[in-house]
């Protein structure tokens, strides 16, 4: 069947589709023990897509078994690099063959616009399962330089089995994200998707099968967080998890890895990132152009969302004058509409929050410019109008916490020094734009920022060649790039005497 052009014919593909909700241990799907499961509601009108499996210790302790049995067997920890690769590249073409149903099922649980679940997410799956495979034959390991009668080897070796504990914003890619590296390092994986977005995960599992990954490397447990996921957390028998996610989250799970077998925590955590404008930014158009796509691109559920926009005090008034115009290119539409920009928030609890942080802003004193209400409620799915505030200080709840929705805070500032201390100026270190004609400015500016990625006159770069992840409480690690591989090997040091 070809790619559906219209918002009919992707409605009529999703009418056609059945969709699974089980879980998938050992290359099998299954219910969980409990026989329990739940709703999953689609928040582009509210109906019942499917029931889904709800796993908890009992299914745990089944998936961490069976990953730990293959691991110890070899099948696919002691394959050939080379062999795995091209297992991996496999992998990354049959997800590619499965585009419109895997981007589909995206939509459908999440509501994001499909023609954004086609060519990010589901590309950016492939793309990071195809780049892990095709780096992992090309890794060299070292050898000390000792005295002439010793050898120093100095290897990496698969951590073992690895919990990815993965959240609903980019739900296929943030788990290729992990997926890519641990498998292709000969890890198995027992993959946690959040509760509000596990189709695409279970989907893939037989995919993964089909690619020639053997069974018990890939399992996955849909289910809520404080029962799987918390399993998974505590288990004795993982050595690694693997997170992205909030940072009070990500907070629980070093305390559940102190709790129990001091496995490996590697968080990917919440963000609000300042987007810094000077008065000498090369195009204010573009700048505005960037700014609002920083902050409504995916409804604003992005980690890296611009939600801070620090500009300084000559450009303020136009440059939210050209935001305000760019907005109405980001108003809400059917997420199945090929020509829709911004699609449906994840459920009626992120709804809330986000109106409750409006509300918020307008209470504390914010200049409420634009949107600022739910919209497409005769849909019976969940949509809210991009939403901009002037006049916020550094200290309002809309500029210190993490709305992920639409809302952006506009701040203004006096010179160099000012943006940089506002922008530092968070318990988050994720990401920053920083925009100026200056060069000596902009990499004083990006120095001085303490961040894991900075883009200077654009918003949101970068591709599988550079990592991602942040400073302070937006986590530790790095995904993607070839420095992911450290989050999935241990290094061993190997001393021979001659
Ligand atoms: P979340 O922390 O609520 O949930 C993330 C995952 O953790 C889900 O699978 C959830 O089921 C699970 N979970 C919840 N409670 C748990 C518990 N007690 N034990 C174990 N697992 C548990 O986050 P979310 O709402 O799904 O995702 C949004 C967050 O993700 C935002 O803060 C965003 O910034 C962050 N994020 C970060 C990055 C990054 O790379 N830094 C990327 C995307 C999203
Ligand atoms: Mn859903």
């Amino acid at each position: 069947m070809s790619t559906p052009q219209s918002r009919e014919q992707w409605q009529q593909m999703a009418d056609s589709l059945s969709i699974n909700g089980q879980a998938f241990i050992n290359g099998e799907y299954c219910a969980a023990v409990s026989g329990e499961t739940f709703d999953c509601i689609s928040p582009i009108d509210g109906k019942v897509l499917a029931q889904v499996a709800s796993c908890d210790l009992a299914d745990a302790d089944i998936a961490v078994a069976s990953s730990r049995a293959v691991f110890e067997r070899g099948d696919w920890s002691q394959m050939a690099p080379v062999k795995r690769k091209q297992v991996m590249i496999r992998f990354a073409s049959l997800l590619e063959q499965h585009q419109d149903e895997l981007a589909l099922l995206e939509t459908l649980d999440m509501g994001k616009p499909i023609r954004y679940s086609t060519c990010v997410d589901v590309a950016g799956a492939a793309r990071a399962l195809r780049w892990s495979g095709e780096a992992v034959d090309k890794i060299y390991d070292e050898i000390a330089p000792t005295a002439h009668n010793e050898i120093g080897m100095i290897t990496r070796e698969a951590v073992g089995v690895v919990a990815a504990i993965v959240p609903w914003n980019f739900p296929l890619l943030m788990a290729c994200w992990k997926l890519g590296p641990a498998l292709a390092t000969g890890n198995s994986v027992v993959l946690k998707p959040s509760e509000k977005s596990p189709l695409t995960a279970i989907r893939v599992a037989q995919l993964a099968i089909e690619a020639g990954i053997p069974k018990g490397v890939l399992n996955v447990l849909p289910g809520f967080g404080h029962t799987v996921g918390k399993a998974l957390a505590l288990h004795m028998d993982v050595d690694t998890l693997v997170f992205t996610g909030s940072t009070k989250i990500a907070k629980q799970l070093m305390i559940y890895a102190g709790e129990s077998n001091m496995k490996r925590v590697w968080l990917e955590a919440g963000g609000k990132s300042p987007n810094i404008v000077f008065n000498d930014a090369p195009n204010l158009q573009e700048a505005a152009i960037a700014a609002a796509s920083a902050i409504a691109f995916n409804q604003g559920e992005v980690c890296t969302a611009g939600s801070r926009l620090l500009v300084e005090a000559g450009v303020k008034d136009e440059l939210i004058g050209l935001i305000a115009a760019e907005m109405q290119a980001w108003q809400p539409g059917h997420p199945l509409d090929p020509d829709t920009t911004c699609g449906a928030v994840v459920d009626q609890q992120q709804l809330d929050n986000v109106l409750a942080y409006i509300r918020s802003g307008v209470a504390e004193g914010a200049s409420l410019v634009q949107g600022g209400e739910q919209v497409m409620a005769e849909s019976g799915g969940v949509y809210v109008a991009p939403t901009i505030f002037a006049n916020v200080n550094n200290q309002m709840t809309i500029a210190k916490e993490e709305i992920f929705g639409p809302v952006l805070s506009v701040i203004s500032f006096e010179g160099m020094d000012d943006a940089i201390r506002i922008a530092n100026d968070t318990i988050y270190g994720l990401a920053a734009g920083v925009w100026t004609s200056d060069i000596s400015k902009a990499h004083k500016t990006a120095k001085a920022l303490r961040s894991g990625m900075v883009w200077i006159n654009h918003y949101d770069g970068g591709d599988m060649t550079a990592p991602f992840g942040g400073y302070k409480q937006s986590g530790n690690g790095r995904d993607k790039s070839l420095h992911a591989f450290d989050k999935y090997t241990e290094i061993k040091a190997t001393w021979i005497a001659l």
